[in-house]
């Protein structure tokens, strides 16, 4: 039996190590807080006390933190994943950190002889749980055939763009027009409701019209609607991943306005409401000057 180590059960990562579950692996998990592997131990994961314990015998570890500083850890902290793991085993960072991290993170892992698959997702917490994620793979080509039998529970989609970094940049591409749209999208609603439009019919408009990315048809019904219910990307999160992608821009292009006006935009829902959905940029865009 296939032998899978899984580090970070938040609204993605709970449902990522149930597919493995469900698929057949055997699986330890290891969570920062105990409490979200509770329901897991008991369908029959192994609890880990941490992720070098997880690790110990895993054919692969696969990791989905918040962001930078929890990715270094879980792999190369004190108690981390990268102490216990054997020359060959697969590394499957599968969080949303940026491509500088990308980077450092491979070439510590590599140095160490384990097999670095840069994997992050798009795909909200409940595709996760049922396995129709689109992962955004940077590897070798016979990096990735190794790593596809566990690749595939987690997937419906996966898509190579090459060395390792390149899922990465365009999963940071990705979410930073998907900040520059919800940005946008916040402003355009909140203009037509001070200017006294029909919502229902700017909502009807927008879902229908050139514009209407699922990013767009999304929010403008839950902004409109002013129903943030059931947050699956937070405030904080979008931020994140904006600034990865300025930073990551900032070293390839001249200026990058946009970006940095979305960036701006979150900087400040963020310090506002970090837990709040995403969309909740409305409220904010909305208020009295
Ligand atoms: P989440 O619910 O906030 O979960 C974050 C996870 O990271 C939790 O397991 C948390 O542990 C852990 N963590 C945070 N700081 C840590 C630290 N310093 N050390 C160790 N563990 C730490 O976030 P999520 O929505 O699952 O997102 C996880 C990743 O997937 C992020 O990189 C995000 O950008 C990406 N992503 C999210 C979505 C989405 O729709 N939500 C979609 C695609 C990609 P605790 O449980 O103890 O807090």
């Amino acid at each position: 039996m296939q032998r899978v180590a899984f580090i970070g059960l938040g609204r993605m990562g709970h449902g990522m190590a149930g597919r493995y579950l469900d698929s057949g692996f055997k699986v330890t998990v290891w969570n920062r807080s105990k409490s979200k592997a509770e329901d897991l131990i008991a369908r029959g994961v192994q609890w880990a006390t941490s992720p070098e314990e997880a690790a110990i015998d895993a054919d692969a570890v696969v990791t989905m933190v918040a962001d930078d500083r929890a990715s270094r850890s879980v792999w190369l902290g004190n108690n981390g994943a990268a102490r216990a793991m054997k020359a060959g085993t697969l590394a499957i960072e599968c969080s949303t950190v940026s491509h500088a991290h990308v980077h450092e993170l491979s070439r510590e892992l590599r140095d160490r002889g384990l097999i670095y698959i840069d994997c992050p997702v798009t795909g909200l917490p409940e595709a996760a749980a049922s396995g129709k994620l689109t992962l955004l793979v940077g590897a070798d080509a016979a990096d990735l055939e190794r790593a596809r039998p566990y690749l595939v529970p987690l997937a419906t989609t996966i898509r190579h763009f090459g060395a390792v970094g390149t899922g990465t940049v365009f999963k940071l591409i990705n979410n930073l027009l998907g900040a520059v749209q919800i940005a946008s999208l916040a402003e355009g609603v909140a203009i037509a409701e001070q200017a006294g439009l029909d919502m229902t019919l700017v909502a009807e408009a927008l879902a229908t019209g050139a514009v209407a990315s699922p990013q767009v048809i999304r929010h403008s019904k839950r902004m409109i609607a002013r129903d943030f219910s059931g947050a699956s990307f937070t405030a904080a999160l979008r931020r994140k991943d904006a600034a990865y992608a300025v930073a990551l821009a900032e070293t390839l292009l001249p200026s990058v306005p946009v970006s940095r006006a979305a960036l701006a935009a979150y900087d400040r829902a963020s310090a506002i409401a970090p837990d709040d959905d995403e969309g909740s940029m409305i409220e904010i865009v909305s208020r009295p000057k």
